[in-house]
């Protein structure tokens, strides 16, 4: 974790600051550094991150006697400051932050759509090698009889006569401290700064219609169970006329039958009689890319390990492949007749004594076979 700066410091204020001075100084800071400001300025946004959050400390009476006495140690597992996910709101959203939590957010203009998810079940191969699909989703297209402003043909949305457009209303009240002003969602139009006198009837104002979107997308080589592929505006379509949200597509992979990934190397596991193990053969064996030959040297061990270059996972973003690792496993015979019985017993290997085996034999294999 990265050495957190002191949250006085950050907001540039004393240590027995007053809340009144915590909150001036925020405000200079939050807009100074605010994303709408500083557009692509990575810095400029961490800078905004560091005060959002000294500032949501500072601010609460218990989070900040807490901060005093134990320093970041003491916030460990306090809520954190909420972003709302997709990404900062316009600069009227510090303003919100001030007044009028009940409020919410108290964006005005049409609200953005809602992520959707979407699970896509791979096999093991297209998992490795990438692969094009068409999706169906279902989800919320613009209304067309209305063009997607919720308002009856021949209509259209109206200025809020309550709020003029604005989509907050602010009250005055006298208070023993003077004049208290509270801004908050204007209740007539939620915010949105528009009126609908007329609904669509096709819609009933909603502004959009149950529907469904073909999407191509292309799924790269190396994804695995858990990947996310964001497509940006993909989402759902946002109440009257507002953008998209986006479209997650989460990757399942199916598991194969006799290969397994290990990040990007393919292990498999190869099952040789005694006779092929201790005398050596060429046997074919599945890869990602199709049957292969390999040599089995003489005297090959159980346990061992041959790698086969290049014939792994490609990483997910350098296209650079792993290999795919051969695990040996001898297989001692169960059903034996007397003439192999026989044979056997002219190996030698009776003898009463435990065999030899070569030093490390274990840590060669033990992570093939699940102990690491
Ligand atoms: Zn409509
Ligand atoms: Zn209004």
């Amino acid at each position: 974790m990265a050495i957190k700066r002191d949250y006085y410091e950050v907001l540039g204020v004393s240590r027995t600051a007053t809340a009144e001075e915590l909150k001036r100084a925020y405000r200079k800071l939050a807009l100074q550094f605010h994303p709408d400001r500083n557009p692509n300025d990575p810095q400029a946004e961490a800078r905004f991150k560091e005060v959002n959050e000294a500032y949501e400390v500072l601010s609460d009476q218990s989070k900040r006697q807490r901060y005093d006495s134990f320093g970041h140690a003491g916030t460990q597992g306090m809520p954190g400051f909420d972003f709302g996910g997709a990404g900062f709101g316009g600069i009227n959203d510090i303003f919100d932050m001030f007044f009028g939590q009940a409020a919410g957010r108290g964006r005005t203009g049409p609200r953005r759509g809602a992520d959707l998810r979407l699970d896509l079940r791979l096999t093991f191969e297209e998992a490795i090698f990438g692969v094009e699909r068409e999706l169906t989703i279902p989800r919320a297209e613009p209304c067309s009889a209305c063009q997607g402003t919720g308002a009856e043909t021949g209509t259209s949305p109206q200025t809020c006569p309550q709020c003029r457009g604005a989509g907050q209303v602010r009250r005055a009240t006298q208070s023993i401290f003077g004049q208290i002003v509270n801004v908050a969602t204007c209740p007539r139009c939620n915010g949105e700064g528009k009126v609908i006198e007329k609904p669509c009837r096709t819609c009933a104002g909603s502004g959009h219609r149950p529907g469904e979107k073909k999407v191509r997308v292309s799924i790269p080589g190396g994804v695995d169970s858990g990947s996310q592929i964001r497509l940006s505006g993909e989402g759902e379509v946002g109440p009257r006329g507002g953008a998209a949200g986006d479209l997650y597509i989460v990757i399942q992979v199916k598991p194969h039958a006799v290969l397994k990934r290990n990040g990007t190397d393919v292990v498999y596991e190869l099952p040789l009689s005694v006779a092929q193990a201790a005398l050596g053969d060429t046997v074919e064996i599945p890869t990602v890319d199709g049957p292969q030959q390999i040599d089995i040297p003489p005297g090959t061990q159980y346990g061992k390990t041959i790698r086969i270059h290049g014939r792994g996972v490609p990483h997910v973003r350098t296209g650079r492949r792993g290999d795919q690792l051969v695990f040996v496993r001898v297989v001692i015979p169960t059903n034996l007749t007397e003439e192999q019985r026989q044979a056997l017993r002219q190996l030698g290997g009776v003898s009463g004594k435990p065999q030899q085996i070569e030093k490390g034999f274990f840590d060669k294999f033990k992570h093939v076979i699940g102990l690491e």
